[in-house]
């Protein structure tokens, strides 16, 4: 009997442990197939939520968007960044010095041959942008340089 008990319980911690082995992108809570994705996103939402493409400098409408309210993720609504935390950068994307702790997720990317601090939705996964470290000194100096294609705006009241 206490065999049996032994080796159930090695069982159970081996299929724990094979669990926890998932890819990166399976970790996120939303999770839906490609198709789901393209029936759900214009063609540029998915370009860079769920290819983590790169939308054009300076074509993004909140780029000069000075409203209270909130920026929430465009695939699937959970709140992202504050207006109060978003500054005028220069760079073309809408930038902000800090994240809504928890709801964003960091992951390192090689793109362009060196490590960048990669964002994402931690909630459905959707690829936001980057973080510098070039950001506004008096505050977090972190400049969250962020895909406007990838937020909704939700002004206040
Ligand atoms: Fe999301």
């Amino acid at each position: 009997m206490k065999k049996s008990i032994l080796l159930c319980s090695i069982l159970v911690f081996v299929n724990c442990q094979g669990q926890t082995k998932k890819t990166e992108k399976e970790q996120f809570p939303v999770q839906k197939t490609e198709s789901e994705w393209k029936s759900e996103l214009s063609e540029m939402e998915y370009y860079v939520l769920r290819k983590a493409g790169t939308e054009r400098a300076f074509s993004s409408e909140f780029n000069n968007n000075h409203k209270d309210g909130m920026y929430v993720c465009a695939a699937c609504g959970t709140p992202l960044f504050k207006s109060e935390n978003k500054f005028d950068s220069g760079s073309g994307w809408p930038s902000f010095d800090r994240e809504i702790k928890g709801n964003v997720a960091f992951s390192v990317d090689y793109n362009l041959g060196y490590a960048r601090t990669e964002e994402h939705c931690a909630n459905c996964g959707g690829h936001l942008g980057h973080v510098f470290n070039d950001g506004p000194s008096k505050t977090t100096g972190k400049r969250h340089c962020i895909n406007g294609v990838a937020l909704d705006f939700i002004p206040n009241n």
